[in-house]
C-alpha cells in the first residue's frame, strides 16, 4: 500500500506510517470536542511500530470519559493536534485524519460516544455508533 503520511500545521511534525490502520473512528466525547475545537475526533489507530514519526510532540495527559488515560500529542510551534496515545491501545497510536497529507484516506468504522455529540454534530447514518465507549466486547469486533 501507499504509506500514510501526514504533518503538523507547519510542518515541524511529520509521520510516515507503513501499514493500513488497525481502526478508525469517530469520537464524540468531551475531550474530543475540546481538542479538536469542533464537534469530534477523526482517528485511526496505527501499530506504532510502523510508524515514523520526525520532530517532537508535546504530550499532555487527560482522563478520558472511558476511565483510561490518554496522551494527547500536538504540536507546541502551531498548536495542531496530531497524535494520540490510549492507554486502551497501548500498543497502538492515534493520527487525527485532519493531519493526513490526504485526508480521504480516512474512513470511520463506528462512532463513539455518541451521547455527548451537539446537537449541530454530523453522524453518518451508515455507521453504527455507540452512545459511550465501546464495550470490550463491541472492542475485538471492531479489531476483527
Ligand atoms: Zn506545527
Ligand atoms: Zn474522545
Amino acid at each position: 500500500m501507499e504509506s500514510l503520511t501526514g504533518a503538523c500545521s507547519c510542518q515541524a511534525i511529520q509521520y510516515e506510517c507503513t501499514v493500513e490502520p488497525t481502526f478508525s473512528w469517530k469520537c464524540h466525547c468531551r475531550d474530543c470536542q475540546r481538542a479538536s475545537g469542533s464537534m469530534l475526533c477523526p482517528v485511526m489507530y496505527v501499530p506504532k511500530q510502523a510508524l515514523k514519526i520526525t520532530g517532537k510532540a508535546k504530550y499532555y495527559k487527560v482522563k478520558a470519559d472511558s476511565g483510561n488515560a490518554v496522551n494527547r500529542g500536538f504540536c507546541s510551534d502551531c498548536g495542531c493536534p496530531v497524535f494520540i496515545d490510549a492507554e486502551l491501545v497501548p500498543d497502538l497510536m492515534g493520527l487525527w485524519a485532519a493531519s493526513l497529507d490526504n485526508p480521504n484516506r480516512f474512513s470511520a468504522q463506528v462512532e463513539v460516544w455518541t451521547s455527548s455529540a451537539h446537537s449541530w454534530s454530523c453522524l453518518e447514518s451508515d455507521l453504527e455508533n455507540f452512545r459511550y465507549a465501546p464495550t470490550s466486547e463491541q472492542m475485538s469486533k471492531i479489531l476483527s
